[in-house]
């Protein structure tokens, strides 16, 4: 399930991203869209991201980042994405 959103650049490597993939758990699995707080992972680099408010994708505070790589299928997309 892939919802499209507006263009933002990813936090960490800077690729432009305009959709995200809902895995299980994870918020945007529940529905379509992301909403602001969602959690995501960039599928070029693995790096941490959320969505604000306006939708845009910004880095995860070190308390949030931690959270997120507690969660085993964050930390699947993480290391899968860093081995491209
Ligand atoms: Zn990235």
């Amino acid at each position: 399930m892939t919802a499209h959103t507006p263009p933002s650049s990813c936090p960490t490597c800077g690729a432009i991203l305009d959709a995200a993939t809902g895995i299980k758990d994870m918020a945007v699995a529940h529905h379509l869209e992301p909403k602001p707080g969602d959690r995501t992972v960039c599928y070029q680099c693995g790096g941490l991201a959320i969505f604000d408010k306006r939708l845009m994708l910004r880095r995860p505070t070190s308390a949030e980042r931690r959270e997120m790589l507690r969660k085993p299928e964050i930390v699947a997309m993480h290391n899968k994405a860093r081995k491209n």
